[in-house]
């Protein structure tokens, strides 16, 4: 009462000075988050100290293997997926087979922006592969190294049918998959590797529309600041009564995307 009481004189005179006050944008419902966790490729302290906040606070992820890290994997790698899986709160997904850059007509090109069709078709089969053979379950969403795509990933992707969810794809190219796009400005990180509260309250408030958000950051690149300023925006986010949610849960939820030409 005390705060309006102050407010509406001035609300009046701003009126007055012919001056609009700033639109408030209302958001109709909290939003669902995708934390979109990047480059696992072995077991170390980033990723434990990860998944401890997801069990401490109970909430959900999606973590992206570099899957040539399958190839050849240290048990306590093995060990270590499967029992996060077993929390039931993180999804595994296919972050590519090696997230090298590659030589095409003598330019550095990413894994799968460049590159020939049968080289990204390769690249997905063996990742899916690799999945089945050294962990006994199937990966389902795919996202690409560097969010680097072109014509032919959607062509491959359309000839993998485990792969259901393609994060950050291309909307208007879906390969039939459950597209879940990206908004630049809503991103735990920013610049890359460093979480940033501000700019992700300042993106995030922007975008009072926007369903869901598809966050990503990098683990294996933070220290005791950036996990410190990771937990302050899922703190913000608890405060905006947040779903986090996996690709897969997205999926189960969405009518069957239909395969595009
Ligand atoms: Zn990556």
């Amino acid at each position: 009462m005390r705060r309006a009481f102050f407010l509406a004189p001035l609300l009046a005179l701003s009126v007055l000075c012919g001056q609009t006050p700033p639109p408030v944008a209302e958001r109709s419902a909290p939003p669902q988050i995708i934390i979109k966790a990047d480059d696992l490729r072995r077991a170390d302290p980033h990723w434990d100290r990860f998944l401890e906040i997801l069990q401490r606070r109970h909430i959900h992820a999606a973590i992206g293997i570099i899957c040539d890290s399958l190839e050849n994997p240290a048990p306590d790698y093995l060990a270590w997926i499967q029992s996060a899986r077993h929390t039931g709160l993180v999804e595994f997904w296919n972050h590519g087979y090696d997230h090298h850059m590659t030589t095409v007509n003598e330019k550095s090109v990413p894994e799968f922006a460049g590159t020939p069709l049968d080289y990204q078709l390769d690249h997905l089969q063996r990742s899916e592969r690799l999945a089945e053979e050294k962990l006994g379950f199937p990966l389902h969403a795919f996202g690409a190294p560097f969010n680097a795509t072109d014509t032919n990933t959607a062509k491959a992707l359309a000839q993998c049918p485990d792969l259901t969810v393609w994060l950050y794809g291309h909307p208007s190219q879906p390969a039939g998959k459950l597209v879940l796009a990206r908004i630049p400005e809503v991103n735990i990180e920013n610049p890359t590797f460093h979480p940033n509260l501000e700019k992700f309250i300042e993106g995030y408030r922007h975008h009072p529309e926007a369903a869901l958000f598809v966050i990503q950051g990098h683990p294996p690149s933070w220290d005791d600041a950036r996990f410190a300023e990771f937990e302050k925006i899922l703190d913000f986010l608890a405060s905006e009564h947040a779903a986090f949610v996996t690709p897969q849960d997205l999926a189960a939820a969405s009518p069957s995307p239909q395969p595009s030409p």
